[in-house]
């Protein structure tokens, strides 16, 4: 098999839909998909329904309106390749009203219909229902059907399909993919597109999340005289109810926010049933031929991602949420397109990087006149901590050289703006930023790797919420495509956390040391947590880690040093920095763990949660300092008795 000019990741409608597309251009094309069965594309409901969605005036509307536009021809092009019905039905959609309320806001539709005009639309609807709206433009497509249909026109074409293969990774240098990393070995092409769905964000750090939605179908009973009752897609406030010409009647769907949880729930299933019965009163006695789930691959905005990725041969088409049947031919030919060299300028609007734009808040200032009286004289008036060491005493880190030794965190701060202020009165030049979160813009960490300037810090990514060795790998993969597309093309460091224990947010050491190993032959700079082992830092820094990183006493506990005695064993045994992470509550303990001799520190709740944070984190920054000048300066022995200050020669007897 010749080496493909394209490989598809993702083998849903949208992976397929580009498949075809390409090679009707030319392109040699292969398609890489984990699982056909959990793809999106089997399990919606097949609207065609930019109106009766209510989508607003915009890009997004457009880009609809023009892929429900060639849905007929593209449909008729590959119904006549394969011979297939896909239940391509332009029936139009029904929006009824069971309320008053309901009806009175929505009095301004294009297709108001009175309440004698949708009951003849649509025969056997409920009494209460009093009127709605008709969007006679909207269709629908027995989505199963044309996922098949696509697969094997794909499959017909000759284009080499691999499914049940897990694409692990993008093998990246100097701003390209040179090839993927997937559960069969590598794979090579001159260009790659990701079409993952749900899952895009397991391989690049796209916001793109799952969205579930539960689904039933029914079926018009036999002997009931006539094959299929309803003429339309009924489109409610909390269901729709869409008729396939063959008597199945699918209702869907619930809209939840519990990210990949698998199943039909009793819940989601009665509040379809129910809202489609108060809708369609006959459906009550229908028999339920099946349940299925299906995620939907949501982003913040609710719009796609299409078009140029962060290097320059990735393109992304993902992200489709609620629209991606309908968006399925529009897709195709836009990415098509893009590849070719010939961009649509729509795609601007769809392009990834409106979630990284530069921040808007306002810029850094410097630390604020707030700070208590004595350490506002005591300090420089501009000068961060890290400047007041001699300019040879560098932290060097996997060969990447750092004057502050203070590394800071980005969690629990009150805003963003006083996170940014903390770091640059703490003089610190590494970040930790918790890969997960981000991605999923948890409490606390919407827009913050926006909020930080990336050109003056570097990001630590770490693999924060992990709970075992396989977890971690795959996050810290996904951190390194997050500080590449911040910029920090070079960066390859990751934080290692491997924390199976959420009370005392231990570490595990044997999946610790597991994951360090595989990432270290990944071309990662590990920096992992431990507990304060020093046979276990040894093993760590014999297996290739860059640092060992022992706690002081559990995160956020703010105990300070408890195990002094063995972390002065890891630091006199080690060749790579020790950076005493975790616990250290004062600046205090910040400089006594310097002054055992730690190479550096992390600190994050002691700053973010202080009453100051600013101030703190100044503080911090200084006794990092301190720490480090006393250690170099060598602490006098202690003694069990006084020893006199003053020379005990020479003085006058009377
Ligand atoms: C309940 C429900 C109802 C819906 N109703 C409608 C509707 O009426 N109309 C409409 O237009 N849209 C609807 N949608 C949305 C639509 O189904 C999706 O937007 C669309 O299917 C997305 O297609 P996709 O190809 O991007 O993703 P998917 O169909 O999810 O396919 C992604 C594929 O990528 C594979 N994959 C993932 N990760 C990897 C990896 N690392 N390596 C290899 N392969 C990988 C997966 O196994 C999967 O096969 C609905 C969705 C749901 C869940």
């Amino acid at each position: 098999m010749q080496q493909a000019d394209v490989i598809i990741v993702g083998g849903g409608i949208i992976g397929l839909a580009i498949a075809l597309e390409l090679h009707q251009q030319g392109t040699r094309v292969s398609v890489l998909s984990k699982d056909f069965a959990a793809a999106a594309s089997h399990a919606a409901a097949g609207m065609l329904a930019p109106n009766a969605e209510r989508l607003p005036a915009g890009p997004m509307f457009d880009l609809c309106q023009r892929s429900l536009e060639q849905y007929p021809t593209w449909i008729s092009k590959l119904e006549d390749l394969m011979g297939k019905d896909t239940g391509y039905w332009p029936c139009g959609i029904l929006s009824p009203c069971l309320e008053d309320g309901q009806l009175a806001t929505r009095q301004n539709s294009t297709f108001p219909v009175s309440a004698s005009a949708i009951h003849s639309y649509q025969s056997g609807l409920s009494q209460d229902v009093i009127g709605g709206d008709f969007y006679p433009e909207d269709a629908q497509v027995d989505n199963r059907a044309l996922t098949q249909a696509l697969l094997a026109a794909v499959q017909d074409a000759g284009i080499e399909i691999q499914t049940g293969v897990t694409v692990e990774g993008f093998v990246r240098q100097q701003g390209k993919v040179i090839s993927l990393r997937t559960s069969i070995g590598e794979k090579q092409a001159d260009h790659y597109v990701l079409a993952t769905g749900a899952w895009s964000s397991e391989l690049l750090p796209v916001p793109v999340t799952p969205t579930k939605g539960q689904m039933i179908g029914l079926r018009v009973p036999s002997g009931y005289g006539q094959t299929q009752p309803l003429r339309r897609v009924l489109f409610g406030e909390e269901v729709y109810i869409v008729p396939r010409r063959d008597g199945r009647i699918i209702l869907g769907a619930t809209v939840e926010n519990v990210g990949f949880t698998p199943h039909n729930t009793p819940a989601g299933i009665a509040q379809l049933l129910n809202a489609a019965i108060a809708i369609y009163p006959p459906l009550a006695s229908f028999p339920i031929e099946e349940c299925w789930w299906g995620f939907r691959p949501s982003t913040p905005d609710e719009l796609p991602i299409l078009g140029a990725g962060p290097c320059q041969n990735l393109t992304l088409a993902t992200g489709h949420y609620r629209n991606g049947i309908l968006l399925a031919p529009i897709t195709a030919k836009l990415i098509a397109q893009h590849i070719e060299g010939h961009p649509d300028p729509i795609l601007n609007a769809f392009s990834y990087k409106r979630f990284h734009s530069p921040s808007t808040l306002p810029a850094p200032t410097q630390v604020p006149d707030s700070l208590p009286m004595q350490l506002a004289t005591s300090r420089p008036a501009v000068t961060s901590p890290a400047t007041d060491v001699s300019s040879t005493d560098v932290l060097t880190i996997a060969g990447k050289t750092f004057r502050s030794r203070l590394m800071t965190g980005t969690g629990k701060f009150s805003s963003l703006d006083t996170m940014r202020r903390s770091f640059e009165a703490s003089g610190s030049e590494i970040v930790t930023v918790a890969v997960r979160r981000v991605q999923t813009n948890a409490p606390g960490h919407e827009g913050l790797a926006e909020a930080i300037d990336w050109q003056k810090i570097w990001m630590l990514p770490n693999t924060a919420g992990c709970k075992d060795a396989d977890e971690a790998i795959r996050v810290a993969r996904l951190g390194r495509e997050m500080a590449k597309l911040l910029g920090q093309e070079d960066n390859n460091f990751v934080k290692l956390e491997v924390i199976p224990d959420a009370k005392y947010l231990l570490p595990d050491p044997i999946d610790t040391l597991k994951a360090a190993e595989q990432l270290v032959k990944e071309g990662f700079a590990v920096l992992p947590y431990v507990n304060a082992d020093p046979l276990l830092a040894k093993r760590l820094e014999e297996v290739g880690c860059a640092t060992v990183m022992p706690l002081g006493s559990p995160i956020g506990s703010g105990q300070g040093i408890k195990n002094a005695a063995n972390i002065q064993i890891i630091i006199e045994n080690a060749t790579v920095p020790v950076v005493v992470d975790a616990g250290i509550g004062s600046p205090s303990e910040a400089a006594y763990s310097m002054e055992l001799g730690a190479d550096a520190l992390l600190i994050n709740s002691a700053i973010a949660l202080a009453k100051d944070p600013v101030a703190m984190g100044r503080a911090m920054g200084m006794a990092a300092v301190a720490g480090r000048l006393a250690y170099q300066a060598g602490r006098i022995p202690v003694k069990t008795y006084a020893s006199a200050s003053s020379p005990t020669t020479g003085t006058i007897s009377t």
